[in-house]
């Protein structure tokens, strides 16, 4: 497996290879200061910004030492870092010696207009990348967007600079075709090779279950002749289902619920939450799906010399954890874990009894606390929210050197988080899924 560090350095380098060119060349200009440090913003940027589709590409050597959800984000703070330092570019540049037409004169040769274009899409971007939500935009559209927005400010940025720099050396003009290809194969393969490689081979759905009143769980076989891919339990797969009847066809995420351990199907099990998920209980088996995964590290097989640990989950977040233990039952790890389990009310509860019965079999030992926040009438389990103070009850402090799993909403898993570094947990000993990349 490629190690973090490499990568991380390997980015580095390649993200700051304009400016180390420009040094390795004793690059001289006659220009100031100030305008060379213009140039170099620019350069810096172009750097940055070539890189940005590799960092979603969601090739498996990229993304299995940080996950997609650290990927995810690192490339939105890395956006935001480009057009900030794109934007000091051309004032640097025209108050250090350009001319302050530069900035002002409509006669521009074509090249600076592009530029000017280029600047202000990639200000576009990262407004629209922040707040699609507040501007009414669904997922599907505002992804749509970011992608048309995407290829003409990564193409832009390409020719303006290759005709703005006009005295750059050969090695530099060489460097920028390198950047532009490895910029160009990243989306290429993304957009299109990926996509009609998943078709050449879809699933089949095999059956879809009602867990609750608003769960179902999908499950999946691959084309005959094709193994299921290798996966840890607690990954993650982006499905495209392909149904009949005027569906919508929108390629989601959702944790594998299946353990690894058998290698028949794959499930997710997917809760009603949005405009796509109400649709799922209309999922028939016969359907065909794309699946590509599997991603994320949010699994316990990563830390192979643990052996105790503590579930949190909230409401559908048990997923991830449904998965680590049906595989420490199927592998007869053993382990001890105490589940935390919080709902709304029992009706909410997903894998209830299946739950019940790993306990009741002893592999791994698990100990199960239901807690429900609005129970019905006759409920005698805890209730309330996940707090600090139900915290501090329920996990004693010869559980507080476990590894602590917790996947909930956003907001949940934030004050647990909060909540176990209270308790004195480990920030290591603490791993979190958010259900949002
Ligand atoms: C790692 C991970 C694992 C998950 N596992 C599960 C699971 O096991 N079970 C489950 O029920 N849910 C899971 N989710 C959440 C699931 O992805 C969303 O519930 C689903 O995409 C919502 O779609 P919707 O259109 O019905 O809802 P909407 O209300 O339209 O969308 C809700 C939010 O989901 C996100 N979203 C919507 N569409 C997409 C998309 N195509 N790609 C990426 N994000 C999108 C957006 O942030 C949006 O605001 C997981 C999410 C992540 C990140």
């Amino acid at each position: 497996m490629v190690n973090g560090m490499a990568l991380a350095a390997l980015y580095c380098l390649i993200s700051l290879s304009p400016l180390l060119g420009v040094a390795v060349l004793r690059m001289k200009s006659d220009m100031t200061v100030m305008h060379d440090v213009g140039t170099s913003t620019a350069f810096a940027a172009y750097g940055i910004m070539a890189l940005q589709p590799v960092l979603v590409s969601r090739w498996k050597w990229v993304e299995r030492p940080f996950g997609l959800d650290v990927l995810s984000r690192f490339h939105r703070y890395m956006g935001v870092f480009a057009a900030v330092l794109l934007l000091t570019h051309p004032p640097l540049m025209a108050f250090g010696g350009a001319g302050i037409a530069l900035l002002t004169e409509i006669v521009q040769p074509w090249y600076i207009w592009l530029g000017r274009v280029v600047l202000s899409l990639l200000i576009v971007q990262v407004i629209v990348s922040l707040l699609w939500k507040a501007f009414g935009l669904t997922f599907e559209k505002w992804r749509s967007i970011h992608n048309v927005l995407a290829v003409i400010i990564l193409g832009g940025a390409f020719i303006h600079s290759w005709f703005a720099a006009y005295d750059l050396w050969l090695p530099m003009r060489f460097l920028w075709v390198v950047l532009f290809g490895i910029t160009l194969y990243a989306y290429v393969y993304r957009r299109v090779l990926k996509p009609r490689e998943l078709a050449r081979t879809p699933y089949r759905i095999e059956s879809v279950t009602q867990e609750t009143h608003n769960v179902w769980t999908v499950k999946l076989v691959p084309p005959q002749g094709k193994k299921i891919y290798d996966y840890e339990p607690g990954q993650f797969h982006f499905i495209t289902l392909q149904r009949g009847g005027g569906l919508p066809i929108e390629e989601h995420h959702w944790t594998i619920s299946s353990s690894p351990a058998q290698k028949n199907y794959i499930s997710s099990t997917i809760k009603e939450s949005g405009d796509f998920t109400k649709t799922i209980g209309q999922t028939r088996p016969g359907d065909t799906a794309l699946v590509e995964g599997p991603f994320g590290r949010f699994s316990y097989t990563l830390y192979p010399e643990d052996r105790d640990f503590v579930f949190i989950a909230g409401g559908i977040g048990i997923t991830p954890l449904m998965a680590m233990l049906r595989h420490m039952r199927d592998t007869a790890k053993e382990a001890k874990v105490l589940l935390l389990y919080a709902n709304h009310s029992e009706k909410n509860i997903v894998f209830r009894s299946e739950i019940a019965e790993i306990a009741a079999d002893g592999t791994p030992q698990l100990e199960v606390v239901h807690i429900l926040s609005n129970p019905e009438l006759g409920w005698n389990g805890e209730i309330g929210r996940l707090d600090h103070a139900k915290l501090a009850g329920l996990v004693g402090p010869e559980k507080r050197e476990r590894a602590f799993y917790v996947c909930a909403p956003p907001k949940m898993a934030d004050s647990v988080t909060k909540g176990l570094r209270l308790l004195g947990v480990s920030h290591r000993n603490i791993r979190t899924e958010r259900f949002s990349l």
